[in-house]
């Protein structure tokens, strides 16, 4: 398996050397080493955090992941690893200390909230953080963020503590994932020092932290946070908690915790809209410097709707290939490169959802579809139904029989019909056609 490992890194290098148009990237190749992280995810170790954000930047992570994924399909994703994470870097001053902690907290300067696209689902959460962020008067604390996974939690906490430093630079933050957090404490248990730990925190303004439901389970540390939760707000200062669901409903969380964590402002972020997604898309492809058609930004919104994470990732995917292979992005190419991401999505084309569409585009009731009627305007679009789901999905003909609560020699007559009206009579033809149209967009 290890070597198996090394072979398919082997030839994930070959084909870089090959064929991007990248001189740095196959200069650093050699620096590289992959392993397996588990089933599906190859971690490449580089050698300092520069290099990983270049990589991350230029979306090599797709592209690796698809050039993998094309020598062992197992494999959906690459990450990159840095060994030891140093403190010096080249962008220090992109990055926020908390004092002399030895542990820095890197921000993502792509996470701004000029950056954020605001729709119905995020909007009250992001007017509260802009708020946090800008108006030193505490209006609720803390204010508690939570959302299921990818639809930009992170990115607002972020957002924060850029909108701080700039409108607010005397105020201080510290901005951490709740690993962080853990690593901190554990570390001060390790010494024996709990008050240096709780100091860390009393000398801060707002304190950000990210993902607390990787507290649950652990009890020690929820009691401290209790403490340190409850000195700081007593002392004024600003709390920002996300999560990934309310408060109440954290499990193996304490109850006191729990109660004390809803009492300030709690907001939830729903999923995207598609108009949120097109925006979003845009945005990115403007960030990453690349040409999108209109329809491929169309596809992908229209698509891919479960979280901003995913559909961003796609979009990397998509763009990393055309930067490779120097050719531009096409619906067709988008539809290649996804197609393992695209079968995820693929809803089963139901009988049901055809005479759904059907009754709505002829404006009728669809238990119409169903009825004895032999009124024109009733039998045809009847008859056309039954023709698409004869011709559109893989069900027999009593089976389509059923659905219509008739028997199959019906749907072969009405199949029959159709066919030839489609010759015949072009309003049958163009209803036809922009029905199946219609229909594709859920195939
Ligand atoms: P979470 O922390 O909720 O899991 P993240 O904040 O990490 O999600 O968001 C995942 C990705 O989606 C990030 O790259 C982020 O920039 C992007 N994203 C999420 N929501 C938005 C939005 N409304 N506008 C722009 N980008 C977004
Ligand atoms: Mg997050």
């Amino acid at each position: 398996m290890k070597n198996d490992i090394q072979q398919q890194w082997q030839q994930v290098c070959t084909r870089i050397q090959n064929e991007s148009r990248d001189v740095v990237l196959q200069r650093w190749l050699s620096q590289f080493s992959a392993d397996m992280a588990d089933d599906e995810t190859v971690l490449i170790c580089v050698p300092t955090c520069f290099m990983r954000d270049w990589l991350l930047d230029k979306a090599y992570d797709a592209l690796m992941a698809s050039l993998w994924q094309q020598i062992n399909p197992a494999v959906t994703s690459v990450q990159f690893a840095v060994p030891q994470a140093t403190k010096t870097q080249p962008q220090e001053e992109e990055t926020i200390s908390a004092e002399d902690d030895p542990s820095v907290y890197h921000l993502n300067p792509a996470f701004t909230f000029d950056n954020f696209i605001v729709g119905r689902p995020n909007e009250f959460a992001t007017a509260a953080a802009r708020r946090v962020a800008t108006v030193a008067d505490i209006a609720f604390n803390p204010l508690y963020i939570h959302s299921s996974v990818g639809l930009g939690k992170t990115h607002l906490m972020h957002a924060i503590a850029w909108e701080l430093r700039k409108s607010r630079p005397n105020c201080k933050f510290l901005y951490m994932s709740s690993e962080q957090f853990m690593y901190q404490f554990v570390k001060a248990l390790r010494a024996k020092d709990t008050i240096a730990f709780r100091d860390m925190f009393r000398d801060v303004d707002v304190l950000l932290v990210d993902d607390i439901q990787f507290l649950c389970g652990k009890s020690g540390i929820q009691e401290e946070f209790f403490h340190t939760f409850n000195d700081l707000i007593g002392d004024g200062k600003q709390i920002v908690l996300c999560s990934d669901s309310s408060p109440l409903a954290l499990k193996n969380m304490s109850e006191r915790l729990k109660t004390r964590l809803a009492q300030g402002l709690v907001v939830d972020i729903y999923p995207t809209t598609y108009e949120m997604r097109i925006g979003i898309l845009q945005s990115k492809a403007q960030a990453m410097n690349a040409a999108v058609p209109q329809d491929v930004i169309e596809f992908l919104a229209e698509r891919i709707t479960t979280n901003v994470r995913e559909l961003e990732g796609a979009l990397r995917r998509v763009v990393a290939n055309a930067q490779l292979l120097g050719s531009p992005i096409t619906l067709d190419t988008t539809k290649m490169i996804l197609r393992d991401m695209l079968n995820l999505y693929e809803k089963e084309l139901s009988i049901d959802l055809i005479q759904k569409e059907t009754a709505e585009y002829f404006q009728i009731q669809p238990n119409n579809l169903k009825s004895n009627s032999k009124e024109r305007k009733i039998a045809q679009p009847r008859q056309i139904a039954m023709y698409l789901a004869k011709v559109l999905t893989t069900h027999s003909l009593p089976e389509i029989g059923a659905a219509f609560d008739r028997d199959h020699t019906t749907i072969m007559h009405a199949v029959r019909t159709i066919e030839e009206r489609m010759k015949m009579d072009l309003k049958v033809y163009e209803d036809v056609e922009a029905l199946r149209k219609s229909l594709q967009r859920y195939s």
